[in-house]
C-alpha cells in the first residue's frame, strides 16, 4: 500500500515539475461557472472584470459607466448595492442597458447584513456577490477577550438561516454567486478564531462552499483579495490548495484591492494577479485602480496576453537597444506600433542588428532589423526577404503582410 502511495505520488511530482518547465501555463482544472452570457473556469478564456464607480441611483451614469467599461472590452461589470433602493436601480439600469443593446452581465455587491438586498438584486442581475465577513455583522466588540465555540456556533447558524434563502433564489434563477473575501473585513470571530491570516480568510470563505454544497448549490466563484500582494498570494495559494483536497473545483476571481495609481498600482496588480496566473490559479481577473475603471482593462489584457493566455493585440518583441544599434530604436517601434497594432493575433519584432536581432526574436512572425548603417532588412519568420532603405522600412514591413493576406485595414 505504502509503495503505491509512494509511487502515485512520485507521480504526481513528476507531473507538476515537468509541469513547471513547461513554456505553457497549465490551468487549475474548475469548473465552469456561467455569468450571464459569460463562462467562467478552466474550459475557457481567464475573463476580464471591473466596476463601475457611479452612484447606483444614478440610473443613467451607471448606465453610461458600464457602457464605457464594455466598449473598453470589459467582460463583467460589477456595481454596489449598499440599500435595498439601488438594489432596486439595478432593475432600471439593466433595462436600460439592454434597451440600448448591451449585454454585458452584471454582478451586485452586498455588504453589511445585506440579506434582503441580496435578495432583491439577485433579480437584476447574473451574479451577487457577498462578502463572507459582513454577510451577518455584529459591530466588534472592543472589550471582547475570545470567542467560545458556542458563540462560534451560534453566529454560524444565523449564517446559515440567512444564506439559505439567497441560495435558493440563485439556485432557481440559475444565476452566480461570489464568495469574496477581503482580508480587511473578516468577521471578528474569525479574527479571534485563526487571526488575521491567510487561513482565517480560507476559512471564512470555506464555511460558505460547504453551506452551498449542503444546499447543492455549485455557481460559484471565490475570491481572496488583499492590498498587500504576498498576503493574497498566500491566500489564494491556501484557498485552491483546500479547495481541492476537499473536492471543490470552484474557479477563483483575482485581484489584489487598493492597488492605487499609476505605475506602481499596475505593478503591484500585475505582481499579485500575474504571479498567480503563472501557477495556474485565476479564471477571472481584476485590475483595481485609483483611477477611470475603464483604465483597468487594457491592463488586465496586457497581463493575460504577456502570459500567453489571451491573445487581444499584437505581440511586439523589441531589444532594448545598445550600442549596435543602427537606427533609433525607440522612434521606429512606435512607428511600427502605429502602423500595425490593429492586426490581432500577429507577432512582429524589432531588432537593432542583425548579430543578435534574428536569433532575438525568436518566434516572431515578421521582424524589422538593422542590417547596416540606413539599410534595414525584413523578415517572416526566420528567413530574411528583402533588405530596403530604412527611409522605407515600415511601408516594406507592410506590404509585405500585405502579400501575405494577413493585413486588415484599421476599422
Ligand atoms: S539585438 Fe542587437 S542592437 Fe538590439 S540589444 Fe541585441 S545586440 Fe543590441
Amino acid at each position: 500500500m505504502t509503495g503505491t502511495l509512494a509511487t502515485a505520488s512520485q507521480t504526481g511530482n513528476d507531473t507538476a515539475r515537468n509541469q513547471r518547465y513547461d513554456t505553457v501555463i497549465h490551468r487549475r482544472r474548475t469548473r465552469t461557472v456561467m455569468v450571464g452570457d459569460v463562462p467562467i473556469g478552466s474550459e475557457h478564456p481567464v475573463a476580464v472584470q471591473s466596476m463601475i464607480n457611479e452612484d447606483t441611483l444614478d440610473i443613467e451614469g451607471a448606465v453610461a459607466g458600464i457602457r464605457r467599461l464594455a466598449d473598453a472590452g470589459c467582460e463583467i461589470v460589477r456595481v454596489t448595492t449598499p440599500s435595498m433602493a439601488h438594489a432596486k436601480a439595478m432593475g432600471d439600469i439593466r433595462a436600460a442597458l439592454r434597451a440600448q443593446g448591451c449585454g454585458v452581465p452584471l454582478v451586485a455587491d452586498v455588504h453589511h447584513n445585506g440579506i434582503r438586498i441580496a435578495l432583491e438584486v439577485a433579480k437584476h442581475v447574473d451574479k451577487v456577490r457577498i462578502n463572507p465577513g459582513l454577510f451577518v455583522f455584529d459591530k466588534p466588540d472592543p472589550g471582547r477577550q475570545d470567542f467560545s465555540r458556542e458563540e462560534f456556533e451560534a453566529i454560524g447558524r444565523r449564517i446559515k438561516d440567512d444564506f439559505a434563502p439567497l441560495v435558493e433564489v440563485l439556485k432557481t434563477q440559475n444565476k452566480a454567486l461570489r464568495i469574496g473575501v477581503n482580508h480587511g473585513s473578516l468577521a471578528e470571530r474569525m479574527l479571534f478564531t485563526y487571526g488575521d491570516t491567510p487561513e482565517g480568510m480560507v476559512e471564512s470563505a470555506m464555511e460558505f462552499v460547504r453551506l452551498c454544497d449542503e444546499l447543492d448549490f455549485h455557481n460559484i466563484v471565490i475570491s481572496m483579495k488583499a492590498s498587500r500582494a504576498p498576503v493574497m498570494l498566500a491566500a489564494y495559494r491556501l484557498m485552491a490548495d483546500t479547495l481541492d483536497r476537499e473536492g471543490f473545483h470552484y474557479p477563483l476571481h483575482l485581484g489584489v484591492t487598493e492597488a492605487g495609481d499609476g505605475d506602481y498600482g499596475r505593478i503591484k496588480s500585475t505582481a499579485g494577479i500575474a504571479t498567480l496566473l503563472a501557477e495556474g490559479l485565476g479564471d477571472t481577473i481584476r485590475v483595481s485602480l485609483t483611477e477611470a475603471p475603464e483604465k483597468e482593462i487594457p491592463v488586465c489584457f496586457s497581463i493575460l496576453q504577456a502570459l500567453g493566455l489571451r491573445k487581444t493585440m499584437v505581440e511586439y518583441v523589441a531589444c532594448p537597444s545598445c550600442g549596435r544599434t543602427l537606427f533609433n530604436l525607440e522612434e521606429v517601434l512606435n512607428q511600427v506600433r502605429d502602423a500595425t497594432s490593429h492586426l490581432t493575433g500577429l507577432d512582429i519584432a524589432v531588432m537593432g542588428c542583425i548579430v543578435n536581432g534574428p536569433g532575438e526574436m525568436a518566434d516572431a512572425d515578421y521582424g524589422y532589423v538593422g542590417k547596416t548603417p540606413g539599410i534595414i532588412s525584413l523578415y517572416r519568420g526566420r528567413e530574411e526577404i528583402r533588405k530596403v532603405p530604412e527611409t522605407e522600412g515600415v511601408e516594406a514591413l507592410i506590404q509585405l503582410i500585405k502579400d501575405d493576406g494577413r493585413w486588415v485595414d484599421p476599422a
